[in-house]
Formats: C-alpha cells, structure tokens, sequence
C-alpha cells in the first residue's frame, strides 16, 4: 500500500487525503497547530456546488450564511457602484471552523490518521526525489508528500533548486490582510451591508466593511506589509463611517498573506506535489483559494490513483498539474496581470476611471456574469484615457496578455525537461 503524508492540513491536502484513503492509501497528515486550532475564524465565501460533488455536507444554517451583493467605492468615496451578483444562489459565507469540522470528519470517516501539534522542517530527499518529511526530532518516509502547508511552506523551501520548484512565493504576488469581527451595537445589518473601499486611508490597497446582524466584519487588505498603524487608522475610519461599530473584536484579528499571483510554474517534483496556498492557487482578483485547494485535491487523488503501482515521479504526477491548470489555474493568468496594473494605478488615477464611467459594474464584477474580459477592459481604458503616460502600462500590460495566451497553447501535455524549459521560457514572459 502507498503511503502518503499531507504536510499541513490545508483545505486541499485533506481534500486530497480522504479521496486517497477511500481509494485504500494509507495517509498521515502532519500539522502543527491543534486541531480545535486549525481555520481562521471568521466566515469565508464559498462557491457550494463543489462541495456538493465531493459529497461534503457543509449546510448547517449555524454556521453557513448567505452571500449578497457589493457596493465598490473609489478612493474619494464620490462613486459607489453596486455590483449585482447573479450566483448568489451557489456562493455562501463558510465559517472556517465549521468547514473543518467537516473536512476533518470526512477524512477520520476515510480511515485518515492525524497528527497534530507535529511541525514540520523540511522535506528528506535523496537523489533526485523526495520521500519524506522531517520535524526537529525525527524523519518520516513515504512514497508521496502532498504539500498543503499554506504560503510559506518549510517543505517547499527546503527543495533543491534541481527540483526546479520555486522556494518562495514571490513577495509582490501576496496581499497582506488583518481580519476581525467588532461587535455591533445595533444588532441588525445596515441596509448597504457589504461595501469595499479602494485606497481606503489613502493606502494602496482593498479593505472591507461589511455588518452583519451581530458583528461588523473588517478587513484591512494592503500590497504593502501592514502597521499597527495603517490598521488602526483603517478600523477608526470603518468606525466613522458605521457608527455602530463596537471597540470589542469578537472574532479573528490577526494579520495574514494570500497569494495572488498565478499558481508557481512548476508544483510537483519526483515525490512532491503541492497544492492550495502553497503553490500560490488562489485566484488574484477574487481569493477563491479554498475552492481551488478542494478542485486541485480531487484532481490530484484522481491522478495518484490512475498511477496505480508506478512510482509517483514528475512525469506522472505533472497529470496533476496539467489538468489544474487547464481546469481552473490557466484562467488565473489574465486575472493576475489585469491586478498588477489595476496595482500599479495611482488613487487619482482610480478616481478618474471611476468618475468617467471607464471602471462600471461590468469592469469590477469578477463573481457577475457581466464581467468585461481583461483585454476589453484594457482597450477601454487606453480609448478614454487622454493621459499618454498611461499607454505604456497598457501595452505592457496588454503584451503580457498575448504571452498569457501563448502560455496556455504550449503548456505540454507530457512532462520532460525540454518542453517544460520551452514553455517556462514563455511563462516567465508574463
Ligand atoms: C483574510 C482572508 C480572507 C480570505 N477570504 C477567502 C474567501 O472568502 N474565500 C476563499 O476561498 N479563500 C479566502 N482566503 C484564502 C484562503 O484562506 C486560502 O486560499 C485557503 O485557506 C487555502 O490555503 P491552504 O489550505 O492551502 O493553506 P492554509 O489555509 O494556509 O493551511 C495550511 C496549514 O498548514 C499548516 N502548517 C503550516 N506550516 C506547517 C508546518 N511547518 N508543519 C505542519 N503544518 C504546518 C498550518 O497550520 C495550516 O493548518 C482568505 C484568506 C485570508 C487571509
């Protein structure tokens, strides 16, 4: 029997652990914190029907709430367009510990073994493969490692650079969030809810005030690392704006970092597959990271499988990364070059687009199906924008747009080395 150890009990190494023991693996995930430590906690937008056909019942009303629409509003706050959601009946706000409870029991159903409090330094190698994990004390061997570790995996920086995987995420692909649930002193929602604010305090970044009945939910988003200060400034003017919100945090408060780049160009190795947050997954406009972790495990166990007895090399396990991407990671290209020039925007420069019409509810609404393709958005902003000094950002950024294309058709179906430098090549043209 294969064994397999999951390194962190990230959403889609559990995905993958309980599909791999009901295909009769014997699988160990190691994490470090406790269990009743494991998720965020605070409630996370999910989009359901994936959970439906990995048959997870996740829909305690308790903890499952309904997702609505946003209002988006520009730096000066002079605009404020509201995006109309038409998927609201497949999206719902999760709370992350729950989605544990039903990710754990899954896997404890499936004959998964945990192990809990057990962090993990770095993955052992010998040649050209890895076959196993080690913690401070001792090694652990095993055919596979599934790295679901999160961004800054000890597992994925401890890989040769022969391995060809990046070590590290690169540090401008991550947005730096604080999070936390205030109580609300009035109880009951305000009538626009969920609102999120561009350069909020003058910051280069994305923050959100949404109220709930019993909480008002917060987040600070910078593409810079975040201060005490720049936090607190931010929850002051949230307070300002919605008076009712409490100086008590009921929930959350903590900083974090999500990628947002596209996933790394390579994420498997012989012995090695990464997945979730490790290998950078989430999508760039619109997080999305836990549903791409659970779409990324099924692929994987569906890959592992079809491997029967062979040896779990790159070349088998680049099946795995081939399908995400073509599935679901190769959409994230445009997604993450439209963000680097959406980033790259001045305050001004975003009220110009918002006050002129350039950026409507077509533009912003990733989740609506009105959403405007990357390349129109760009056409449209380089036909109103008068200021010439933006042209080149919008060429460039329209180059790398056709790169993106190029990436898709070549990336290869087969692994080997040389095809895999070809496509690289165009890869790192984006
Ligand atoms: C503020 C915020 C809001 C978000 N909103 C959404 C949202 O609405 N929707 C959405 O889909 N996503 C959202 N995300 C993104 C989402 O959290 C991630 O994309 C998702 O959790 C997938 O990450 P993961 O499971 O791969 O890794 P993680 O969630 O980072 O899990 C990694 C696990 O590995 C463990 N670990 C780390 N190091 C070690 C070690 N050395 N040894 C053993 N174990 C280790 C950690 O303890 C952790 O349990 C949000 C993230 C943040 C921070």
């Amino acid at each position: 029997m294969k064994k397999i150890i999951v390194a962190g009990a990230g959403h889609g190494g559990l995905t993958a652990a309980f599909l791999l023991a009901e295909n009769g693996y014997d699988v160990t995930v190691m994490e470090a914190k406790r269990r009743n430590e494991l998720g965020h906690d605070w409630h996370d937008c999910v989009w359901m029907p994936d959970f439906k056909r990995l048959g997870l019942k996740a829909d305690d009303e308790k903890f499952v709430l309904p997702f609505f629409s946003y209002t988006y509003h520009n730096p000066a706050e002079t605009v404020a367009i509201t995006v109309e959601n038409n998927h609201l009946d497949n999206l719902r706000m999760m709370d992350r510990k729950y989605l544990y409870d039903v990710l754990t029991e899954r896997c404890r159903k499936s004959g998964v073994k945990f192990e809990f409090g057990k962090k993990i330094t770095g993955a052992v190698t010998q040649g050209n493969k890895v076959c196993g994990v080690h913690t401070a004390k001792k090694e652990y061997l095993c055919d596979l490692v599934i790295d679901a570790a999160g961004i800054d995996s000890p597992v994925r920086r401890s890989l040769p650079a022969k391995s060809g995987v990046q070590n590290e995420i690169d540090p401008g692909k991550v947005i730096y969030t604080y999070r936390a649930y205030y109580e609300n002193r009035l109880h009951k929602p305000a009538p626009d809810s969920q609102n999120i604010y561009f350069f909020h305090c003058g910051r280069a970044g994305m923050d959100w005030l949404v109220t709930e009945k019993d909480f008002v939910d917060i987040l600070v988003g910078s593409f810079e690392p975040l201060t005490d200060e720049a936090i607190s400034e931010a929850v002051a003017d949230f307070s300002r704006i919605y008076s009712h919100t409490g100086e008590k945090i009921i929930r959350g408060g903590t900083v974090n970092r999500i990628p947002i780049g596209s996933a790394i160009p390579k994420f498997v190795w012989n012995g090695y597959a990464a997945i979730g947050d490790s290998c950078s997954m989430p999508e760039p406009m619109s997080g999305s990271g836990i549903n791409r972790a659970l779409c990324a495990g099924e692929i994987l166990a569906e890959t592992v499988t079809a491997a029967g007895d062979g040896e779990l090399t790159e070349k088998t396990l680049w099946k795995y990364e081939n399908d995400y991407l073509k599935k679901h990671g190769e959409n994230s290209y445009s997604d993450s070059i439209l963000r680097e020039f959406l980033a790259s925007l001045t305050a001004e420069e975003l009220d110009y687009f918002f006050e002129h019409k350039i950026l409507t509810e077509a533009e912003i609404g990733g989740a609506s199906i009105k959403f405007t393709s990357p390349v129109q958005m760009l056409q449209k902003i380089a036909s109103f924008v008068p200021k010439a000094y933006l042209l080149p950002r919008i060429t460039e950024a329209l180059r790398k747009l056709a790169a993106a294309e190029k990436v898709k058709q070549l990336l290869p179906e087969e692994f080997s080395r040389n095809a895999y430098a070809y496509w690289l090549r165009y890869y790192n043209q984006m």
